[in-house]
């Protein structure tokens, strides 16, 4: 961590030291630019898990935390989604299986904490990077150099700044994109417990009429649980008395596990979505939740953040081993070329897939059937679903 008088100069500032953030500095400093990472310490009350698949996964070896981290996580090796609506129309249930894709897993469960603690030993280690431990106040985008200033006092002049400071991000308002913003009538309520079956390295996500109730395996008899539910059914859930709930998601769960013992406190996050109508700006990236937002469905919010990092690190590593200006507008068209399909594609489906399960209106409520029967059935079908939403690309390509 840096005291300063002056301004310094870097190539690249990520503003944000989230998951998506620090990671980005991390990648882009082993790229060997020179980076600033501003951005306060990680909250160490994060309980949540994160389901990350292979490509995200090959970016954290990439930046050398794999090795730790893969000790502290469960694999993934099977999904199964059940249609828990009880409506009319019910779609049969899916099973993904990684070992139809010739793989050992579909990717790791992990718990935040253990992932941020890990991020930020390794930005503390990290040679071309320094971190000011301080919150953006003021950007200003100048012809020459990007100016950023901190509420400690921190100033930093970089040839480029990459937005990862999370959906209200304040540098991504200094650029002037404005984005759509979204609600839904839900809230996720998590937590994890340990139960009395093995979970056999699958996690099983039950699809009910407010939404998903997902359980993410972890190591030993553990799982991770994602319940979305409205906000008053997540108050009352949250104000149980912990044996009364083990029993209400036990029900849930059709005791799939076995009984459940909760191991950490109820956590609530009302869901939302976001989408930026632009990925760059003059002398700016953005990455992670400062361009997309979306529920937690299928364990897609960080993979497709670590994807807009793996993409942003090669495009600007590629641009400057050939003697380009990394930070020009023609390399930024680039990245957002190379982002946009991915990015557009994930918000819609998961938006829509959440909006499906939500809405009583039959012909929807087929379509989804279809989609699942489909899955079941078909082959071919259910490996590209499964390429697509699990493991889509499994390498990482930068500068050599
Ligand atoms: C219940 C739940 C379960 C989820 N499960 C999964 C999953 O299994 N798999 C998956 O891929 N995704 C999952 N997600 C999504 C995932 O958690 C998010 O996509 C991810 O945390 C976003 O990371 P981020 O770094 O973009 O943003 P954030 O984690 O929000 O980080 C933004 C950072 O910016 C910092 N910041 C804010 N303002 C400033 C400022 N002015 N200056 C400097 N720094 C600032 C904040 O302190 C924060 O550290 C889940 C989400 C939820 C809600």
């Amino acid at each position: 961590m840096e005291h300063q008088k002056r301004p310094s100069h870097f190539d690249i500032a990520v503003v944000g030291g989230g998951p998506a953030g620090r990671s980005a500095a991390l990648v882009l400093a082993r790229q060997g630019f020179s980076v600033a990472l501003l951005a306060p310490d990680s909250d160490p009350a994060d309980g949540r898990t994160t389901a990350l698949w292979q490509k995200s996964i090959a970016v954290l070896k990439e930046i050398g935390v794999w090795d730790d981290l893969e000790l502290k996580a469960a694999p993934l090796q099977k999904m199964r989604m059940i249609d828990d609506t009880g409506r009319l129309v019910r779609a049969p249930e899916v099973t993904f299986d990684s070992s139809e894709l010739g793989l050992n897993e579909f990717g790791f469960n992990i718990r935040n904490s253990d992932l941020n603690e890990a991020l930020s030993a390794a930005c503390g280690n990290a040679d071309t990077l320094t971190h000011f431990n301080a919150r953006l106040e003021t950007a200003s985008f100048e012809q020459d150099h990007v100016s950023l200033n901190g509420d400690n006092g921190t100033e930093i002049r970089a040839n480029l700044a990459v937005a990862a400071d999370g959906r209200s991000s304040r540098l991504r308002d200094a650029a002037g994109i404005e984005v759509k913003r979204w609600s839904y009538p839900q809230v996720a309520v998590v937590l994890n417990l340990d139960h009395d079956r093995p979970h056999q390295n699958m996690s099983v996500e039950f699809h009910t009429p407010s939404g998903p109730f997902t359980l993410v395996a972890l190591p030993g008899r553990s799982s991770s649980l994602v319940c979305v539910v409205t906000a008053e059914e997540a108050e009352r859930l949250c104000g149980l008395d912990t044996s009364v709930l083990e029993m209400e998601l036990e029900r849930r769960a059709h005791s799939i596990f076995g009984k459940f013992r909760i191991t950490t406190k109820p956590q609530s996050f009302p869901l939302s979505g976001l989408s930026a109508p632009k990925l760059v700006g003059k002398r700016l990236a953005l990455v992670g939740e400062t361009a997309h937002v979306f529920p937690p469905i299928g364990a897609q919010g960080l993979n497709l953040s670590q994807r807009d990092v793996g993409d942003l690190a090669d495009v600007l590593a590629k641009a400057a081993a050939s003697g380009k200006d990394f930070e020009s507008d023609t390399i930024l068209a680039a990245y957002e070329t190379k982002r946009s399909a991915d990015v557009r594609s994930r918000t819609f489906a998961v938006d829509a897939l959440n909006r499906s399960l939500l809405t009583d209106f039959l012909p929807v409520q087929a379509a989804r059937s279809a989609g699942m029967y489909l899955a079941d059935k078909i082959g071919p079908f259910r490996r590209l679903l499964m390429r697509e939403g699990i493991a889509p690309g499994t390498g990482f390509q930068l500068r050599s």
